[in-house]
């Protein structure tokens, strides 16, 4: 038996007690772990059947869970669930026991194959927008074979998780994971076409993933003190704090104990459930960090950011922490984001991003290069509705993120190679290197040089672009799905481009050069190397035709489009029906956002800030009144400022009377798209100014009367 099985896991509580390789994955029925628990036929059988994509036979499928019970059992398991990302964004799972009746008064643990392979959680909770009538609430959860079962532990016992694909009756995509695998399978099938004119003969291309995840800690108890911070996971107020305050030295600075012993509990975490953590540091902001795996197939990199996720709120909890995963937590610092990395490889773990030794492999990578740029530039408004939020509208096209216009950054070396060959220049030594296939390689692509510019949304950094409009509370499934489909598609396009090439007599290497040509040109405009973040920018973007979504409310109309539908239904990977569920909730989404935000707001000003004003001000002048009765002269500018402060809480009063009105309008409206442009519109602006208003109030009040945690006291290093 392997090391990993005779270690007691849960007697692991240091990251120094074993070596990491000892115990990574040891809570999950991995591969490892299958290959040694299962027979040799259930296993090869097991195996094929990932690879083809199909489904277990009912007698594979009772194996293996026979050998998953038996393994979760000895682990201490007592229930089981299929754990499944519904289209809320967040997880969901239901428990259910391993027990049964044996025989009358006589309970046995039970797990059959069918269990294991298919879940019918009530769906009629889940967001289907619209995808499944409430009669027929019921959809199923289908286990995803690729992606490993674990265990979860809890305070008092263990849990069984089961990652599953949730579909409805007929089939339909009830969550995010089934579009996922759909388009990793349609970029793999492109691919693998595209390969065999380099004389690859891959089986299947992976699209690989790895998530850098920023986030904010803040110490628990005084973040419980504000009910922003608790039920919208922001503040809604606060006045900035001053200038200069800002810890330059905190990004890269060490790590302050309190936080280090945080990050390390979550990583052993992530270690017992084979999630591969493997970088951790502080961000810009004060008491921002990141946390960055090492990449994986995108379908694994999903769950286990998913996982990562859930793991960063409860093991900060435990901390005394709150972790805010929200993109813009605090006005006037910077937001957090989530940079998607995304490549992709053979089956044989070839990089197909990655410039190579020989002409024909540079010439592969040109082409895999120049499908990337195609789908950006077909797709780039879809990019955009796939990374809309509430949360991520306050960060795109600030100063401080990605601008919300899709360009593609590839480095001067890159970009030096495209526009040779855009002008068919022989004479230029590096596209020598290229055309003149008998000698040279590709200059080996500087990843230092690729990584300066941190303003470009897509960026090209050595072997991988980088999605970096991602926002950190997002989850990755959509953006990757987007992305796969639509290279999927671009390749689709290039690849039959180059069929009627080499049908028409041309030489096959000078026809993927004709190929790879007129793509350079067509996506030319998307390919910018400046400022992403200057006014300058968005001038010439819209010179070029680029499309710029400034906020959800423009982002989530590109759903509409013809051009959108097809890149998705085209190769199956959601259909029209599917898609129109999607953007129905992705309004649904946007709208509740807003209005929870709302509601706690006005509960804010009318329940806590607005009284303590009025307090501190009769306070004030009783304090002014006791000056005059000692025969002191009161200054008028005391007076005054008295004055002043209850002006503004009278300003602030009406504009919370039109926060409530406005609310109560936008609630009010019957269409959906009309609905989301009014609170993008008038609610916003209304919680805008009066958040405006109150944090005047709070510069003016008495701090010991002011009645929330200030941002000066959140952002102070956690010691
Ligand atoms: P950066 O300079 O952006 O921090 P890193 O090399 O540290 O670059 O990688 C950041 C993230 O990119 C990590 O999560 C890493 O696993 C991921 N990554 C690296 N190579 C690839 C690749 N070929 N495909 C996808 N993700 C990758
Ligand atoms: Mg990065």
């Amino acid at each position: 038996m392997a090391k990993t099985q005779a270690l007691d896991t849960s007697s692991i509580s240091r990251l120094d007690q074993t070596r990491i390789s000892q115990y990574f994955g040891c809570n999950t029925f991995s591969e490892r772990t299958m290959r040694e628990r299962l027979q040799k036929d259930v296993h090869k059988a097991y195996r094929q059947a990932l690879k083809r994509g199909e489904a277990l036979s009912p007698e594979v499928a009772k194996s293996v869970a026979l050998a998953m019970k038996e393994w979760a059992l000895e682990r201490g398991c007592t229930h089981f669930t299929h754990w499944f990302l519904p289209m809320t964004g967040a997880t969901a799972e239901k428990h259910d026991a391993f027990i049964t009746w044996d025989e009358p008064g006589q309970v046995v643990e039970r797990f059959s194959g069918g269990q294991l392979i298919q879940g019918e959680p009530d769906a009629s909770s889940f967001p289907s927008g619209g995808l499944r009538a409430t009669f027929e609430a019921r959809g199923y959860t289908a286990w995803d074979p690729a992606s490993p079962a674990f265990i979860m532990e809890g305070p008092l016992g263990k849990t069984l998780c089961i990652p599953t694909a949730f579909v409805g009756y007929h089939g339909e995509a009830l969550d995010h994971k089934v579009p996922l695998l759909r388009s990793m399978e349609a970029l793999s099938r492109r691919s693998v076409e595209a390969l065999r004119h380099f004389g690859v003969n891959a089986e299947a291309v992976v699209a690989q993933c790895g998530p850098e995840q920023e986030y904010f800690a803040v110490d628990l108890e005084l973040a419980q003190q504000r009910p922003d911070l608790m039920f919208a996971n922001r503040t809604l107020q606060g006045a900035k704090p001053p200038k200069g305050q800002e810890l330059e030295d905190h990004y890269f600075g060490s790590i302050k104990e309190r936080v280090l012993g945080f990050m390390q509990a979550v990583e052993l975490e992530c270690f017992k459930l084979g999630i591969p953590a493997k970088t951790r540091h502080n961000e810009v902001a004060p008491n921002q960090f990141e946390i960055a795996p090492i990449y994986e197939a995108a379908n694994l990199a999903s769950d286990h950011n998913q996982l990562l996720m859930e793991l960063l709120k409860s093991v900060g909890e435990r901390h005394g922490l709150a972790i805010l995963l929200h993109e813009k937590p605090f006005a006037g610092v910077n937001g957090s984001g989530k940079h998607v990395n995304w490549s992709l490889a053979t089956d044989e773990g070839q990089n197909l991003l990655e410039p190579g030794k020989t002409p024909e492999e540079n010439l592969q990578f040109l082409y895999f290069l120049s499908a990337t740029l195609k789908a950006i530039h077909t797709h780039g408004g879809l990019l955009r509705a796939a990374i809309a939020s509430a949360g991520n509208d306050h960060r795109l096209g600030a100063n401080e993120a990605p601008p919300a216009i899709m360009s593609a950054f590839l480095g001067a070396q890159l970009s030096h190679i495209l526009e040779a060959i855009e002008k068919g220049d022989a004479a230029d030594a590096s596209i020598q290197r290229i055309l003149d296939l008998g000698i040279g390689n590709l200059p080996r692509i500087e990843k230092d040089a690729t990584d300066r510019n941190r303003t470009s949304p897509f960026a090209f950094t050595g072997n991988k672009f980088e999605f970096r409009a991602v926002g950190s509370s997002q989850p990755i499934a959509l953006p990757l799905t987007v992305i796969n489909a639509a290279v999927a598609e671009a390749l689709e396009g290039l690849n039959a481009r180059l069929e009627a090439e080499i049908e028409a007599g041309k030489e096959p290497k000078a026809a993927i050069m004709v190929v790879v040509r007129q793509a350079i040109i067509e996506t030319k405009a998307i390919r910018f190397e400046g400022n992403g973040y200057s006014d300058a920018w968005k001038v010439e973007a819209e010179r070029r035709g680029l499309p710029h979504a400034k906020d959800t409310v423009a982002a989530l109309r590109i759903w509409k489009d013809p051009a959108s539908k097809a890149v998705f239904s085209r190769s199956g990977i959601l259909s029209e029906g599917e898609l129109e569920s999607r953007l129905h909730i992705r309004h649904e989404q946007y709208q509740k956002a807003i209005a929870i935000e709302t509601q706690v707001l006005r509960e804010m000003a009318e329940t806590q800030i607005l009284p303590s004003i009025t307090a501190d001000l009769g306070a004030r002048a009783g304090s002014l009144g006791k000056l005059a009765a000692a025969g002191i002269t009161v200054p008028e500018t005391l007076k005054a400022a008295l004055q002043d402060q209850a002006t503004l809480a009278g300003e602030a009063q009406g504009l919370l009377s039109a926060m409530k009105a406005a609310l109560a309008t936008a609630e009010a409206i019957e269409d959906n798209h009309a609905r989301t442009e009014a609170f993008g519109n008038q609610v916003n602006q209304a919680k805008h100014a009066l958040r405006e208003a109150l944090d005047r109030l709070e510069e003016a009040c008495d701090a010991d009367r002011w009645p929330l945690p200030k941002y000066w006291q959140l952002l102070s290093p956690l010691l």
